[in-house]
């Protein structure tokens, strides 16, 4: 027990440890041997012929240190579902002791905060792999559109990997985040499900300029997702969907709206 929470606690600073370096020049140091997919195996090799190549590059470098650290967050996840298991078994042992007067009732209160926590660990760190995901999906995105031409205004297209549509209304990611979330809920009487809304430190760390733009947790191909799209385009509002970019996955599928990130490659 002692030995796996000091394992819990090295991981979670490992994983917090990799967030911190997305972003800068060490990104590409989570490309060593232990990485899974030779991502960067797959971007040009002449770096200063053209623009997009370092774009990229980055992208791809990008899409190697999300997937590690993504990787740490599943441990990371799976021991603390462990600590969850063992603290709920305790608690109704607790709770069969309190019945028999053996315990106090503070004791068992104590017992029921651990399982709270517990809980609530488990969810931020389901809640973080999902924002990896994405995260990773839109890294991979940016490295799909410095091959594509740019789209001509209100332009719409639909790749393997990706559908994008140049909406040419004017956005702004709070108003028009509040229609959105009203004709959602018309619609589907449930909340929008934004898994990012402007700006967080992961897009800080990737260098992805997502101060304008928010990220819908829902699949391109689902009901939810064509309706969204056709709302969007009906509007006028750009986006881009992705189905994710772990192959056989769809974990990181879900709707971009506002214009993509073009600031991925200033750091080069
Ligand atoms: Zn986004």
């Amino acid at each position: 027990m002692r030995a796996g929470k000091a394992r819990l606690k090295t991981l979670t600073s490992a994983a917090l440890g990799l967030a911190l370096i997305l972003g800068s020049e060490a990104a590409s140091h989570a490309q060593g041997p232990t990485a899974s997919p030779r991502t960067a195996a797959n971007s040009p090799v002449h770096e200063t012929a053209q623009a997009p190549a370092p774009l990229m590059k980055r992208a791809a470098e990008l899409v190697g240190a999300l997937k590690e650290y993504r990787a740490s967050l599943d441990e990371l996840l799976t021991l603390q579902q462990k600590d969850l298991d063992a603290a709920t078994e305790q608690r109704e042992r607790w709770r069969d002791l309190f019945a028999r007067e053996l315990v106090s009732k503070r004791e068992l209160e104590e017992r029921e905060t651990t399982v709270t926590v517990g809980q609530g660990k488990v969810e931020e760190t389901r809640r973080n792999i999902m924002v990896a995901d994405h995260a990773i999906a839109e890294a991979a995105a940016a490295g799909t559109l410095a091959s594509l031409s740019p789209l001509v205004p209100g332009g719409y297209q639909r790749t393997a990997f990706l559908i994008r549509f140049n909406g040419q209304a004017a956005w702004s990611l709070r108003s028009g985040t509040v229609k959105l979330q009203q004709f959602f809920a018309a619609r589907f009487a449930r909340p929008l499900p934004i898994s990012a809304f402007g700006q967080t430190p992961l897009h800080d760390r990737m260098g992805f300029d997502h101060h304008d733009a928010l990220d819908v947790a829902v699949h391109p191909d689902s009901l939810e997702g064509r309706a969204l799209m056709d709302y969007l385009r009906g509007a006028g509002i750009p986006f881009i969907a992705s189905w994710g970019a772990v192959p056989g996955s769809t974990s990181g599928a879900h709707i971009h709206v506002g214009q993509p990130s073009p600031r991925i490659a200033a750091r080069h």
